[in-house]
């Protein structure tokens, strides 16, 4: 068992409040992990005015000294793939498998924007004038305030932390209180890299104990938040009027469209990989599939067949294919959608239940879940579950798919299974989302596209790709005149 104290301005420090939370195993609730500090409003503010006092030698440093610091980063971090991927079992539950390519996903993001910091300060535009010369510049905000989930406890962190480094802002991360381990590594690397003081710090503690303080704090100019659309949107309320950049990355309801042409095994594939991915709780997780009349009853059964075969368990257990899902609230949560969806009248293709039998007995394990004859208008069909329930809606023809996958609020990630070029082109075009897939996975990505959602998924510049380092930036138009 491990204490991990927040990094403050260079050190390992305790909170002033002298109390401490306690993390478990997801797979063992019995098992503690660690205990970290429950952080005060005042412990927060402290780590706000330090960001503050560092900004501006940091923001003077030049761009590819900060890049060549968080080289060093990537150096140490490279080495504790599976140091990490233990610790991301341990606390979020997901299996050792995932938790590595969460690492290494990590890294790629990571390399890709500590690269930028050579490409990215700016650009060139001619003038009408002669003797002028027009340039604009990209200028760090300040403090940025980051907000993690514990979902992806370590590839969000570091998709907001190294494009604002880089850009030159000085970071206060707050991670979620159920997955605290992932963060105090990360910031172990990053100490290694010899990051000057008060550059980065790591503020442990509840949401609703510091989450005001560290979005309304005047230093604050960039908030970046990766949760849930409810406290997402409150925060842009409380911002409103303020000039704190906002970047929010919020829920989903992702569908998968499989017409008849489409390659049902590859279909199938997709569905369990993004439904019952880190048992369902990512934010690109597939959670509609729809699927067109002609082929609705064979891709059901194929599904059914493949949801069977998936092993639920300890994630650390190399053969588990799915862990538990994350916490009791969590699991009470998904539970209870569960039973809403028996309710209102879906019916249940398969799972349903909890896992509560011998080794799965300490553990917040759902059994994966699949809800057929899911009308539109239903809760499961328009609620995020966030958990491994997918459900399945029958559409008449491709339009109706395309209508049937666009009636939600939200607007994160969006697939396509066909053979036609036509309908995949229009689906591109009308589907909306951020992330859109062609026979893909809702869930893939790759670090030098955009990451972020539309409607209520999302609001302001997406993270990763270019505007990783454009969100932490503002720009500044200059024109120069060489004769007086
Ligand atoms: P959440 O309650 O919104 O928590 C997310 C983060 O916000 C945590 O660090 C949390 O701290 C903090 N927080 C809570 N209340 C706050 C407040 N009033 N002010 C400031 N910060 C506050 O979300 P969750 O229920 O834990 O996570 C699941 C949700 O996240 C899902 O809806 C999922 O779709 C969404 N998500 C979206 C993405 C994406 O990229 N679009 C990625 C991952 C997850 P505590 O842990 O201390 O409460
Ligand atoms: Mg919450």
């Amino acid at each position: 068992m491990r204490i991990l104290q927040n990094y403050v301005g260079g050190k390992w420090t305790d909170s002033a409040s002298g109390r401490r939370r306690q993390s478990f195993n997801q797979a063992n609730r019995d098992e503690l992990i660690c205990e970290t500090q429950d952080s005060t409003p005042a412990d927060a503010e402290a780590a706000l005015r330090i960001a503050a006092e560092a900004f501006p030698a940091w923001s003077h440093t030049p761009m590819p000294r900060r890049a060549a610091l968080l080289q060093e980063f990537l150096k140490h971090f490279g080495t504790r793939e599976e140091e990490f991927a233990r610790a991301i079992t341990r606390e979020n539950g997901k299996t050792l498998r995932e938790s590595r390519t969460e690492f290494l996903a990590a890294f790629k993001e990571a390399e890709f924007q500590v690269g930028q910091g050579r490409r990215t300060a700016g650009a060139s535009r001619p003038s009408e004038l002669p003797g002028v010369t027009c340039h604009l510049r990209r200028e760090p905000l300040g403090v940025a305030t980051l907000i993690t989930p514990w979902n992806f406890p370590l590839n969000v962190a570091c998709r907001k932390l190294i494009p604002a480094l880089i850009a030159g802002n000085t970071c206060v991360l707050k991670p979620a209180d159920l997955t605290p381990m992932t963060a105090a590594l990360l910031f172990e690397s990053l100490h290694a890299a010899g990051l000057p003081p008060g550059v980065a710090n790591l503020v442990f503690g509840r949401g609703s104990v510091i989450g005001d303080t560290i979005v309304t704090h005047p230093a604050v100019k960039a908030l970046s938040f990766t949760g849930s659309t409810e406290v997402g949107l409150g925060i842009a309320q409380k911002l409103a009027g303020r000039d704190t950049k906002i970047q929010l990355e919020l829920g989903g309801k992702n569908p998968l469209v499989v017409l008849a042409d489409a390659d049902l095994d590859k279909a199938v594939e997709a569905a369990i990989i993004g439904g019952f991915g880190c048992s369902g709780q990512w934010c690109t997780s597939t959670s509609r599939v729809i699927v067109e009349a002609g082929i609705h009853d064979t891709f059901l059964a194929k599904l059914i067949a493949g949801v069977k075969a998936i092993v639920v368990g300890d994630g650390s257990d190399e053969a588990v294919k799915m862990g538990p899902v994350c916490g009791s609230q969590q699991y009470e949560t998904i539970l209870k959608f569960i039973e809403v969806g028996k309710q209102e009248g879906a019916r249940l293709a398969i799972g349903g239940n909890a896992l509560t039998e011998d080794r799965n007995a300490q553990g917040w394990f759902i059994a994966p879940t699949v809800f057929a004859d899911v009308a539109p208008e239903m809760v499961i069909a328009r609620e995020e579950i966030f958990g491994p329930v997918v459900v399945v809606l029958k559409a008449r023809d491709f339009d109706d798919a395309v209508r049937l996958a666009n009636d939600t609020r939200y607007g994160l990630a969006s697939s396509l299974y066909t053979r036609d070029l036509a309908k995949a082109q229009r689906f591109i075009a009308e589907s909306g989302v951020g992330l859109c897939h062609v026979n893909l996975p809702t869930a893939y990505k790759e670090p030098q596209l955009e990451f972020g959602g539309v409607k209520e998924s999302g609001r302001g510049n997406p993270e990763a790709g270019d505007s990783g380092i454009e969100f932490f930036t503002r720009h500044k138009a200059v024109y120069v005149k060489d004769q007086p």
